[in-house]
């Protein structure tokens, strides 16, 4: 994402002071919290956004760096944003808003303790050829997930045993550690290392799971997919991912794609270019050709007088759009074979051949340059 100008992710005047950024930014944080705004994919990167503004702009030294140089000047100043050490938005709020946080009750707090976490996403790649990616095509793909344990239906004890508050964070399911950011000290509260953060721990660890709560499961699914997809695109499946922590949303499956190169075919865009040899008489005759396509080899007319590297384009003979647009060509370069040994016979041959040509023969509309100009223009 480009970096926005500050003034504007806020929605503040270059004049506004601070009390007014104060809150533009609450106003902003409120409308991207992840209780009100758990539908809104980019709500975590707009609130980065408006943290990074916000950190910039409260501040007077690197307040007045920008205003002076930008966002370059942040730079050399030696301001870089990080955001990225906090596990998930909800520590993100909870790193500006939560306990200690220097911020009075924004959102009424207590949102931290041991709250649900979303679980992480997984990504598999699978390989198709070509072909697969002009038609789309079903891909099985296995993968690795955690979810819940079904012995003690996540809370980690044996059926039927107690649970007991946990010793090192005496049941709040948070540790406290401080750091040192734009708003002065922070509080940022790490969810217990023991307890995982329930603030409960089982007596008798359920067997399944070791008290986890928590199995690794092997799954597999099949995934559509679409025509017309490129090398490296992905494909997002929600809430395939490894489960959520203490209630929290399951993660999502990235299926990475790669289309396996044909050695028939270059992409070019949408496009596909093929390249097939005619001898040179043939060229000279003009003649029929089986030239490959994706769906098979195609009759294709050469015409008389064919010259080498001349294309043939067989409009949409190439990838279908993935979306919308059109379907590609496929662009066929005539690769005029000349001999490379020829027996005593052919020779003669083409001596005489050589010598019954006259300039009509050769008469060409088009000149070298411009013909040239043609083959480097693609
Ligand atoms: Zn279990
Ligand atoms: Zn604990």
């Amino acid at each position: 994402m480009a970096t926005r100008d500050y003034y504007d992710v806020l929605g503040v005047g270059r004049d506004a002071d601070e009390a007014q950024v104060k809150k533009a930014f609450r106003r902003l944080a409120r409308e991207l919290h992840p209780d009100v705004n758990a539908h809104d994919p980019d709500a975590e990167a707009k609130f980065k956004e408006a943290a990074e503004a916000y950190e910039v702009l409260s501040d007077v030294e690197r307040r007045q760096l920008y205003d002076a140089y930008g966002h370059d000047g942040l730079k050399t100043g030696g301001y870089a944003p990080n955001f990225e050490g906090f596990g998930s938005i909800s520590d993100l709020f909870s790193a500006f808003f939560g306990a200690g946080g220097g911020f009075d009750g924004a959102f009424g707090g207590g949102r931290a303790r041991g709250g649900a976490v979303q679980g992480g996403d997984v990504a598999v790649a699978v390989a198709i050829d070509l072909a697969e990616a002009a038609h789309g095509t079903p891909v099985e793909v296995a993968y690795d997930a955690r979810a819940r344990c079904t012995t003690c239906n996540g809370n980690g004890a044996t059926p039927g045993t107690p649970i007991e508050t946990c010793s090192r964070c005496r049941g709040t399911g948070q540790l406290q550690a401080v750091s040192r950011t734009a708003f002065g000290q922070l509080v940022r509260s790490a969810v217990c290392d023991v307890c995982g953060g329930d603030g409960r721990v089982p007596r008798d660890p359920c067997q399944t799971c070791r008290g986890d709560g928590m199995v690794v499961e092997q799954r597999r699914v099949e995934v559509e997919v679409p025509q017309g997809i490129a090398d490296g695109q992905r494909i997002r499946l929600s809430g395939r991912g490894h489960a959520g922590e203490r209630g929290g949303p399951s993660g999502d499956l990235y299926v990475v794609v790669r289309v396996r190169e044909d050695e028939r075919f270059l992409r070019d865009g949408s496009d596909l270019v093929t390249v097939v040899d005619v001898a040179a008489p043939l060229a000279a005759l003009g003649t029929t050709i089986e030239v490959p396509t994706l769906d098979g080899p195609v009759p294709v007319e050469v015409r008389a007088g064919t010259q080498p590297g001349e294309t043939i384009t067989l409009g949409g003979r190439g990838m279908p759009p993935l979306s919308r647009g059109r379907t590609g060509d496929l662009r066929v370069v005539v690769n005029v074979k000349i001999p490379r040994r020829l027996t005593r016979e052919q020779r003669d041959l083409l001596e005489r051949f050589s010598e019954s040509l006259t300039e009509d023969n050769q008469r060409d509309d088009e000149g070298m340059i411009a013909k040239l100009r043609r083959v480097l223009a693609g």
